[in-house]
């Protein structure tokens, strides 16, 4: 990629991205460098190639985190791409970009910053807030559809199935059930929509869970705050 890079470099300003758009295509890149970074990026995402925007499984693009349009030096550097799924890819997210002078990217950058210091997930609605005063947090949210469609309520079904699996998991521990513990968490590590999970831990670990988790059923606050558990779901 660093080739590709220095190519990209030497080519005059004006003519970039065209150039950056062009070699993207390249049959040579298309088997060299994008298939190995696509199945590179798949091991690396949660679940089943979960999209590193939305969470969804089976993303099947490798994105660009700033467009080719805006920055053709950055088609080849590793840390600007990233898996996303089609819909994020070319319907939501494609060539949106903005920076701000203090903040840098608008988009948050999963590969440098925690999402959670700029959203809130409702875990029984699925639905995305904005942490206060988080510019951020506004910007990613819209720009990558976080809370358009069925996409809440597919994290709110998410959220249910880890409900039961945890409670499933504590059952097969009260009766030593080892193979069954393992299932569980092997369910709950690749489901899609990690983000559900990552969230409910933690909102587990704040001062204030218990507010956050006044309407659960008893034991979920618990559970998530078991250490043997949280250890086994972050590993
Ligand atoms: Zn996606």
């Amino acid at each position: 990629m660093l080739a590709l890079t220095q190519e990209m470099a030497g080519t005059p300003v004006p003519e970039r991205i065209k150039h950056a758009e062009r070699m993207w295509k390249r049959h040579t890149v298309r088997r060299d460098v994008y298939q190995p970074v696509r199945e590179a990026l798949e091991d690396m995402a949660p679940g089943w190639d979960c999209c590193m925007y939305c969470g969804d499984h089976l993303a099947d693009t490798v994105d660009h985190f700033v467009p080719k349009s805006r920055c053709a030096l950055r088609t080849f550097y590793w840390p600007n791409l990233l898996l996303a799924c089609s819909t994020c890819n070319t319907r939501y997210k494609g060539d949106e970009h903005e920076n701000d002078g203090l903040l840098g990217s608008l988009l948050i950058d999963p590969t440098r910053e925690d999402p959670f210091d700029h959203l809130d997930l409702r875990l029984a609605s699925g639905v995305y807030r904005v942490v206060e005063g988080s510019r951020k947090g506004q910007w990613t949210i819209n720009v990558c559809g976080l809370n358009e469609g069925k996409r809440p309520r597919v994290r709110a079904d998410a959220w249910l199935n880890l409900t039961d699996d945890l409670k499933d998991w504590d059952r097969a521990r009260a009766e030593g059930d080892h193979k069954n513990m393992r299932r569980k968490v092997y369910r709950m590590r690749n489901q899609p929509f990690a983000d559900v999970c990552y969230a409910a831990l933690r909102k587990a670990a704040a001062d204030d869970a218990h507010l956050n988790f006044a309407d659960e059923v008893p034991g979920v606050l618990a559970l998530l705050r078991d250490e043997e558990l949280r250890e086994a779901l972050q590993a």
